[in-house]
């Protein structure tokens, strides 16, 4: 039997016929710029041509998505990529133009699960993913579950206060993770240090290359980092941790050396779970979207 998954980005769509533990077909369009339905259309066209290439009919889609959600209801909130996505009933519309099941996931929740099931996880029972690239985010598996919490917004990793009267976050509030560890973060301080714009691809070739400024910039994120994580291994205590993202996969090793070192400093005294980097990289959205349906019809 088989299921599919659909990664949903602001740039593309992918879908994949998933069996056996692995893609079997898959297809990419680019996401509709008209947003709304034209993207229901688009997912469910993609979905049809990964099923003509595996030669299957399958049980059920799993979707992931971009921005908060209403699981209960299948309803995306607002995802700012993709135009007339405010208040989506994106798993109901997808289901009438499929004539399958949807189940819909976060991305961030999926890319969870994949690591979890058939990624660097793997094997273990309960995992925690952390990937830190132009934004923080997360998911908490145990049991073959992703924590979702009681109001969807278990696993908003990003938002954890290290730095209370830090720098302002997007979520409007200040001193999140995701203010002080992301790319956009450290370009915010690279642009106050050098008083010009510095990229992440700069300040790393600088950082890498031993530079005092670039050091200080780069090894403060990964600082927060580690604090992030040491804290939510005493709210959650998973098995493994899985790190993934573009800062946390290129920095270089030095940086992940600063965040192993904070991570345990700040659990002296306790056990601190084995730090993994992520195995799947981009594949890990689709692959996740996929585990989503596959957890709910029983296929995992
Ligand atoms: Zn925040």
């Amino acid at each position: 039997m088989s299921v599919i998954g659909i990664d949903l980005g602001g740039t593309k769509i992918a879908a994949g016929v998933f069996a056996d533990g692995a893609i079997q077909s898959k297809t990419t369009v680019p996401t509709p710029e008209a947003g709304g339905q034209a993207v229901i259309e688009a997912m469910a066209s993609a979905a049809r041509s990964a099923m003509e290439a595996a030669g299957v009919r399958a049980r059920a889609i799993g979707l992931g998505t971009p921005g908060p959600l209403d699981f209960k209801q299948g309803i995306i909130k607002f995802a700012p990529n993709i135009a007339g996505f405010t208040n989506f009933p994106i798993q109901r519309l997808l289901e009438e133009a499929s004539g399958l099941p949807v189940y819909v996931e976060n991305d961030a929740n999926a890319a969870a699960l994949a690591e979890h099931f058939l990624g660097a996880a793997r094997g273990a029972e309960s995992s925690l993913f952390v990937t830190v690239s132009t934004g923080v985010g997360g998911g908490f598996v145990w049991g073959n579950r992703v924590l979702r919490g009681a109001h969807g917004q278990g696993g908003e990793v990003g938002h954890i206060t290290v730095l209370p009267g830090g720098p302002s976050c997007g979520c409007g509030l200040e001193g999140c993770l995701e203010a002080l560890a992301t790319g956009p973060a450290m370009e915010r301080m690279a642009q106050a240090v050098y008083k010009r714009e510095v990229g992440t691809r700069e300040l790393f070739a600088r950082f890498q290359a031993g530079e005092a400024k670039a050091r200080r910039i780069v090894l403060q994120a990964a600082h927060y980092v580690g604090i992030g994580l040491a804290s939510l291994v005493k709210a959650y205590d998973p098995e493994v941790i899985v790190l993934g993202g573009g800062i946390a996969l290129n920095a270089g090793q030095a940086y992940l050396d600063e965040v192993h070192a904070t991570y345990e400093h700040y659990l002296e005294g306790w056990i601190a779970p084995p730090l993994r980097l992520a195995e799947l990289g981009s594949e890990a959205g689709l692959l996740g979207a996929a585990l989503t349906a596959a957890v709910e019809v029983g296929e995992v």
